[in-house]
């Protein structure tokens, strides 16, 4: 079928008063025949506009429409199915998944154009000049890159895949038509840490500005690992070290380039036991939601609350939290309790879904929060951080649901944001209640 399908029509809106529908198709703009969403946001930028809209019934419309400036024109679309990729990386977590989990996680999905809009990581290896040409006339920047190695026989290794394009090439395209990408390193001890991660930030760091950032992560193991390469895990010690050795070089690098590049994982401090540098020295946090400076923003907005929280009508909760960020949630819990005369307990949530080795907050399951909570002692109600849940959907990874952990436990489950503020939140109006 041509075009976009629409699903949504916003009232009040220009596609409203021209009685178009939802279940009606946007073929074209201008002449243009649509292929997805970035298509419409690209050619439907201009005041003047002609649509050609195909009816639920097969009848074409020709609609024309003039607006002011950037009105909306109100059709809301739903997101594009992703392109698979045809990798199979060494490290790829989907493989390392059981079975059993909600079926959209077992995704291989590689597509510039989520990168583009959503900020999905790609390893761009299925990309081709066509698709090349369309980021470079149609400006899709930034997109997010996953390197791993620039090295292109390396990079072959380590996505599973032979007779891939050099990724230097594709990025040395995109540089010089001015699209700006953001990248990441998966480092698996041994095999692209060392010479070979020196070869990479090299690279990378020539291509900035267009490069604006490169974050090194650690590779994330699970207890799934059956008929997959053996790869090392990063331990306390190699992340001590490691740590050591590539903040150095990210200073050096921050000094030369005019501005922070190089961005280590905060899985590396928090394996490592090693302090986190001043939230300063982030920028812009331009990593963020691949996990880069998470734990410094938490303890800088963990400072504020507690400078403006006050005594509260007291009562007790549970608050529930992944292993690895643990030390750093119980110091503001004590503190935040001693203020407000609230008792916070804090229960971390051995990961037994995936293994002792994953130890993130957004990859515990609804199943291994009841394990560890069944049985104590939990309060007037159980703070549970969003990140464990798929976004609008109340749905653990393990497809447990909010109310299935408020039953088996007995008690009132409150999901709230995973910051300072969204605890504190949560308690100041669970005080007013009282
Ligand atoms: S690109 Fe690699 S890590 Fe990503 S889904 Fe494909 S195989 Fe897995």
């Amino acid at each position: 079928m041509t075009g976009l399908a629409i699903e949504k029509v916003i009232p009040g809106s220009i596609a409203e008063e021209m009685e178009i529908e939802p279940g009606d198709r946007l073929a074209s703009i201008n002449g243009h025949p649509l292929r997805d969403i970035i298509d419409y946001n690209f050619f439907g930028a201009e005041e003047s506009l002609t649509l050609e809209i195909v009816k639920d019934d097969g009848e074409v419309w020709e609609v024309e429409i003039e607006r002011d400036g950037n009105e909306p024109l109100g059709f809301i679309f739903p997101s594009p199915t992703p392109l698979q990729c045809g990798n199979r990386c060494i490290f790829c977590f989907v493989h390392q998944l059981p079975a059993g989990l909600r079926s959209p996680l077992y995704i291989k999905d590689e597509d510039y154009r989520l990168s583009f809009l959503y900020g999905n990581y790609v390893t761009m290896a299925n990309i081709g000049s066509e698709e090349i040409g369309r980021i470079k006339e149609q400006r899709l920047s930034p997109l997010y890159i996953s390197v791993h190695a620039t090295d292109a026989a390396l990079r072959e290794k380590l996505l599973g895949k032979a007779g891939i394009i050099p990724i230097m090439k594709v990025m040395e395209e995109l540089a010089a038509g001015r699209i700006t990408m953001h990248t990441q390193v998966v480092l698996c001890p041994g095999i692209n840490d060392g010479d070979a991660l020196e070869g990479t930030v090299a690279d990378l760091a020539g291509l900035h500005p267009w490069v604006e950032s490169l974050a090194i992560v650690p590779v994330g193991l699970t207890r799934h690992r059956k008929r997959l390469p053996s790869l090392q895990p990063v331990t306390k010690r190699y992340a001590a070290a490691f740590v050591a050795e590539w903040s150095r070089r990210a200073s050096s690098l921050k000094e030369k380039l005019g501005g922070p590049f190089l961005f280590l994982a905060d899985e590396f401090y928090i394996k490592g036991g090693v302090p986190f540098p001043l939230l300063d020295s982030y920028g812009d946090l331009p990593q963020l939601e691949n996990g880069v400076g998470m734990i410094p923003l938490f303890l800088d907005e963990a400072s504020q609350i507690l400078e403006r929280a006050a005594p509260l009508k007291p009562f007790s909760a549970t608050v529930v939290t992944g292993e690895s960020p643990y030390r750093y949630l119980a110091d503001f819990l004590n503190a935040l309790g001693r203020i407000t005369g609230v008792e916070l307990c804090l229960v971390s949530v051995k990961n037994r879904l995936f293994g002792a080795g994953v130890t993130v907050t957004g990859l515990v399951s609804g199943r291994d929060i009841i394990a560890a909570l069944k049985g104590r002692g939990l309060g007037d109600m159980v703070l549970i951080p969003d990140v464990m849940l798929k976004e609008g959907e109340g749905l653990f990874l393990d497809d447990s649901t909010v109310d299935e952990i408020e039953e088996a436990l007995g008690t009132r489950v409150v999901v709230v944001e995973a910051t300072p503020s969204g605890i504190y939140e949560a308690i100041l109006q669970r005080s007013d209640l009282i």
